[in-house]
């Protein structure tokens, strides 16, 4: 007999006969001697509704009033899988994150989880076998008292948290693929299903835009030594042998994976912009002086290049920001202007970033280099490069974003056979 944290994303409840089917996986695993906790996203496509609904308001909203909103997708769900559980004969009761409480940091709209009492769930699954139905998402900050959301796609951290924080044996994501794939595998139809992959290169993969886990899950799953298992929730419970490995993948440290590619997987990411602040004085201080302002401005720039100037003797320098910040990141240099002493600004919105993944390339060298002449050969223009030792990213037009992803992952051996 184990301990479970089962979490289920939108699509797996999206209506209530997908909630039916959720009901029908968490019985198969009471039925084969599991404590159980689920924990529930909000039905599928509700929370980007409820955000429309807080910005339709009024544009610029109160934080707090915003978690207010969307925390409540999520309430529904917790709601009606405990009522389809009891409706099956199982002992369940729904808990939402200021019932439990999860406690949260009180930065509204993005807030880390501090601590989680698992207690009260676990003296009930040993008084009364009940399995605990917990919202995703949300949280509550002690000091204020006010519910909280984690970042969209927080529901994967809930899960990870709880399963920590009830020492669980493994948390298992359903979601709608059937585990991590190479990339994509909407957009890469030969994409491969990973059995294993390390958590380190999972963080990459998940930080640099594959939106299967929250990145703060990985971190929880990395810091906790959690085994986190991705699996599809549309397998028909009945069809499952409960003693058999399901289709899956299972995220877990780097000394449980016996058999390592250089290049694991390939992650993109539209949400980028990229400014390019042109002929600026080359002196000690100009870095300081556009990226001061910007940290300051709470804005995370990610890849900066700098080169010399059309004109052969000033400088230009080129960074990128979530595309999110896109328009508060070109305020604040246009503001700093007389500070920096630039001549113009050139920007785009319409580039996405490619990520090349692996913790093989620590110990190999020239894998970027070939990236480089397959896109080349392409015709796909590189506008800006970074790397890190586990990981390198192009900065191309977003038009070419497919055809990039594609060609990579031929490049480095990842096609399913
Ligand atoms: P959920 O609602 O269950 O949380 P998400 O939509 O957040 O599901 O995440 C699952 C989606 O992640 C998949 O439908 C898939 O399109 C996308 N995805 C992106 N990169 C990958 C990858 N490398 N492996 C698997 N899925 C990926
Ligand atoms: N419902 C939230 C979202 O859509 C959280 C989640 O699904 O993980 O972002
Ligand atoms: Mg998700």
């Amino acid at each position: 007999m184990g301990r479970l944290v089962m979490k289920f994303g939108g699509t797996s409840v999206a209506n209530i006969d997908r909630i039916r089917n959720v009901a029908r996986h968490v019985k198969r695993e009471v039925d084969a001697g599991h404590d159980v906790a689920v924990v529930v996203s909000a039905m599928a496509g509700k929370t980007n509704e409820l955000v429309d609904w807080c910005g339709d308001a009024s544009p610029l909203h109160d934080a707090r009033e915003y978690d207010a909103v969307v925390a409540s997708g999520e309430q529904v769900t917790s709601g009606l899988l405990a009522i389809a559980l009891q409706g099956m004969g199982i002992q369940a009761r729904s808990w939402q994150g200021w019932q439990i409480p999860i406690k949260t940091s009180d930065a509204h709209a993005s807030a880390r989880i501090l601590e989680i009492d698992g207690s009260e769930i676990t003296a009930r699954f040993k008084d009364r076998q009940e399995v605990a139905v917990i919202a995703g998402f949300q949280g509550i900050n002690p000091q204020t008292n006010r519910i909280t959301t984690l970042g969209r796609g927080g529901s994967d951290t809930s899960a990870v948290a709880i399963a920590a924080a009830i020492r669980a044996d493994r948390c298992d994501i359903y979601t709608d693929v059937d585990g991590v794939y190479t990339t994509d595998p909407r957009v890469v139809p030969k994409a491969r299903r990973l059995d294993k992959i390390a958590f380190e290169d999972m963080l990459e993969l998940a930080s640099q835009g594959a939106k299967v886990l929250q990145v703060r899950s990985v971190e929880l799953g990395m810091v906790h030594n959690m085994p986190v298992f991705v699996r599809s929730s549309f397998d028909k419970p009945e069809d499952i042998d409960p003693h058999g490995t399901p289709p899956g993948t299972l995220i877990c440290s780097e000394e449980e994976i016996m058999e390592s590619h250089v290049v694991t997987g390939i992650a993109f990411s539209k949400d980028e912009a990229q400014i390019s602040v042109r002929q600026i004085e080359d002196k000690p201080g100009v870095a300081a002086a556009i990226f001061g302002p910007l940290a300051e401005a709470n804005i995370n720039v990610d890849m900066i290049v700098q080169n010399v100037s059309e004109d052969g003797k000033t400088t230009d320098l080129t960074f990128t920001v979530p595309a999110s910040d896109y328009t508060r990141a070109r305020d604040t240099i246009t503001s700093a202007k007389a500070k920096i002493g630039y001549a113009r600004l050139d920007t785009a919105t319409d580039v996405a970033k490619v990520s090349v993944i692996g913790s093989g390339m620590r110990s190999h060298a020239g894998v970027a280099a070939q990236a480089f002449t397959a896109l080349a050969g392409r015709n796909i223009n590189i506008r800006a490069i970074t790397t890190s030792e586990i990981k390198f990213s192009v900065l191309i037009d977003a038009a070419y974003t497919e055809l990039a992803v594609r060609t990579l992952h031929t490049l480095y051996g990842l096609d399913q056979a």
